[in-house]
């Protein structure tokens, strides 16, 4: 295991990663205030421990607006029973606990994207400790992290699992193969778009096992992503052999396994060129063709003005599309997904 730095840290851990049993507590993160100079920020952590084994570590709640993710792991935390389990499994139902209380994307206390902050700071703003511990003191235990989300208020996805283009054969091997027993409806192989700083990559570089997912968005709870959510973390302490049986992966369609597609070229994704009220084509999930409309820009502030046609660029299945009302230019409204096909090259 990778050296901790839990030293550097400056959030106190009350749980003993190498103790058996269900350990269940609260993180406490120093945050200076108004009304308290010595003030914390508890974030619930449970850790379920039995013997030797792997680690699953399991994170919602990176964006407070995301919740399929959050109910899905806080469910499993409170029903684990450490005698089904031989290994090791991290549970962190609402990381990013200020945002998640505010229901917002970006962290009340510094307005930063938690999920651009990797690998963090102990000393920076308060999204860069909480990042830094994560990555720190918590990561370097894992073998394979499960990060849920969902597409928050900005835009809604057809349920699935995300993994970057990881070079190494055998790890992207390993990867798709854990993605395929989450069982989610899709997996998106994608080569990804400012990912630096975002946990997957601080995973990918300790050379960990990384899946994201994508549950639902628009600001609600999706029903489906929570079922795809539950089940999905079920079959994934299955997969690593952490708790018995085999993982179901049979999907409403009749498929018996989920479908590997892949996000590469920038023509999948589609923009809004002005800010404006979008009216969206389609729902996540649905097969478009480049051309074809993705939805309308419309002025409603103004008269006669005709809305701007949004096309797709590219043949394929809508992973994401936009929907919360109002956009601004250079949003996101639309992002395309093909079936994944293994690349020449990287
Ligand atoms: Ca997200």
């Amino acid at each position: 295991m990778a050296k901790l730095e839990i030293e550097r840290s400056r959030i106190v851990n009350p749980i003993d990663f190498d103790k058996n049993g269900r350990q269940a507590g609260y993180l406490r993160a120093p945050l200076s205030r108004n009304t308290a100079g010595w003030g914390i920020v508890e974030i619930p952590i449970v850790c379920v421990k039995n013997g030797t084994g792997p680690t699953v570590l399991l994170t919602g709640g990176v964006h407070g607006d995301e919740y399929e993710g959050p109910i899905a792991i806080s469910r499993l935390a409170r029903s684990l029973d450490p005698a089904r389990v031989q290994g090791r499994v991290i549970m962190i139902p609402a990381l990013n606990v200020p945002a998640v209380l505010a229901n917002t994307r970006l962290s009340p206390i510094d307005n930063r994207d938690m999920n651009r902050c990797f690998p963090g700071d102990p000393r920076g703003t308060f999204s860069e400790m909480l990042a830094h511990f994560l990555d720190g003191c918590v990561l370097p235990y894992a073998d394979l992290s499960v990060d849920l989300h969902t597409a928050g208020h900005s835009c809604d996805s057809a349920p699935s699992t995300n993994m970057h283009y990881v070079a190494a054969p055998d790890v992207r091997a390993r990867t798709m193969a854990a993605a395929q027993a989450f069982g989610a409806p899709f997996n998106v192989v994608f080569w990804g778009v400012d990912e630096g700083a975002t946990f997957t990559s601080c995973v990918e570089r300790r050379g960990i096992i990384s899946l994201g997912t994508e549950l639902g968005g628009w600001g609600r709870v999706s029903i489906d992503g929570v079922r795809v959510g539950r089940r999905g973390i079920d079959n994934i302490l299955k997969h690593m052999r952490i708790i018995e049986g085999a993982p179901d992966t049979s999907q409403p369609d009749g498929a018996k396994a989920t479908r590997h597609m892949m996000v590469r070229d920038p023509s999948c994704y589609s923009f809004a060129p002005a800010a404006g009220h979008f009216e969206p084509t389609n729902t996540a999930g649905e097969t478009v063709r480049a051309g074809d409309p993705a939805g309308w820009l419309h002025f409603v502030e103004d008269v006669d003005r005709d809305p701007i046609e949004v096309r797709y660029e590219s043949d394929g299945v809508l992973w994401m599309c936009a929907g919360p009302g109002r956009v601004a230019r250079g949003d996101v409204v639309g992002v395309v997904m093909n079936d994944y096909a293994e690349p020449a090259t990287g």
